[in-house]
């Protein structure tokens, strides 16, 4: 650890606070609010008085985001910019529904521009990951792409965010070839994104008690290893007193340090998983999207537990009188069961709407 860094800055914060359900204080001029299982922040410009938003969550994130803005700003304020860490679908839900109602620019990487301008979609997630329920469902998520080409623009190169003063953007690809972390050095606050999480996102329990642990990015949607850790290391690197992500509780001072620094030191260990499609070789991209994707590994096991776990939630929620979500589950296990995965993923076609609910409820 760099102590003369350390000492240098500014101490703004010892920990969150919890200003009503799911939004946090978690620095002067920075709030975070959680909707389900994802973060997205609100960031003061103190020069201007005026807001960026940072990531729009999910579909059901839209409304709460503006509620947000009505508690800490002025009702009638409306965001600078949208900036995204990443395009993946936990993180731009409410982005065309936002971006239409405020008429705002919204700012991203340029690697990440195929996946936001309908160009092309992300690497298939991999179930075979490990780590828990999410890993293993996640071939039912989405990987885009969306289509906002006449509101996205690329961030600009001197590494300045736009519409907020005393940030800098920091490429941190490796989670997605785009993804960025932003830090405000004046105190030392990072928001890393999903460069790596403050719970384990993989698993099902993690996410819902919202246990606080350093942990890699999330494993199922991560295709190169490699530059995640050199990510979280040039992160690491930056000793912040304030590490907030898109996953999990901001964390803060010396024990967030020590944290991250070990996941830095031991990345190959804490970081990554042992086994899955994108451990061994890389997925390669360019400008224009995936390049290169290693072929997938195996799979039947993984479907099985998938179908079952499907199956446990689909008798949980017909159980729970949510006959008509219960019967799709049950449907799409049977189906997957029977070897008739590509109608189960029909099925699964709207697979946040229909995932949403339950991870909220096992
Ligand atoms: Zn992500
Ligand atoms: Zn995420």
């Amino acid at each position: 650890m760099n102590q003369a860094l350390v000492d240098k800055r500014q101490v703004s914060a010892f920990g969150e606070r919890e200003l009503y359900n799911n939004v946090y204080l978690v620095a002067p001029g920075v709030w975070r609010l959680k909707d389900i299982f994802v973060n997205m922040y609100l960031i003061q410009d103190p020069d201007e008085d005026s807001w960026i938003l940072v990531d729009t969550g999910l579909k059901s994130s839209a409304s709460k985001i503006k509620k947000m803005i009505s508690e800490v700003s002025d009702p009638d304020s409306v965001p600078k910019a949208i900036v995204l860490t990443h395009g993946h679908f936990d993180h731009v839900g409410s982005l065309a529904q936002l971006t239409n109602e405020w008429n705002t620019t919204v700012y991203a990487h340029k690697l990440e521009m195929p996946y936001l301008t309908g160009k092309a979609s992300y690497p298939p997630p991999d179930p075979n990951a490990g780590g828990g329920l999410f890993s293993t469902i996640s071939f039912t998520f989405p990987k885009g792409p969306i289509d906002i080409h006449d509101r996205v623009q690329e961030l600009p190169d001197n590494g300045s965010v736009p519409g907020l003063s005393g940030w800098k953007w920091i490429h941190t690809p490796g989670h997605a070839p785009g993804h960025i972390s932003l830090f405000r050095e004046r105190d030392g606050v990072l928001i890393a994104g999903d460069a790596f999480a403050t719970t384990r996102q993989e698993s099902i329990f993690s996410v819902m008690s919202q246990k606080r642990e350093i942990c890699g990015p999330p494993k199922y949607f991560t295709p190169d290893w490699g530059s995640a850790a050199r990510s979280v290391k040039a992160l690491a690197a930056l000793e912040p007193n304030v590490i907030t992500t898109g996953h999990g509780h901001a964390l803060y001072g010396n024990e967030a340090r020590h944290g991250l620094h070990k996941l830095a030191r031991e990345f190959w260990q804490l970081g990554m998983p042992g086994t899955g499609r994108y451990v061994n070789e890389p997925a390669l991209f360019n400008e224009d999207g995936p390049t290169y994707i290693p072929k997938k590994k195996g799979g039947m096991f993984i479907r099985i537990l998938a179908a079952g776990a499907l199956l446990a939630a689909g008798i949980y929620l017909y159980k729970r009188r949510q006959k008509k979500l219960g019967t799709t589950l049950l449907t799409s296990s049977l189906q997957m069961l029977t070897g008739a995965v590509p109608a189960a993923a029909t099925t699964l076609s709207s697979p946040l709407a229909t995932i949403a609910p339950i991870l909220g409820r096992l």
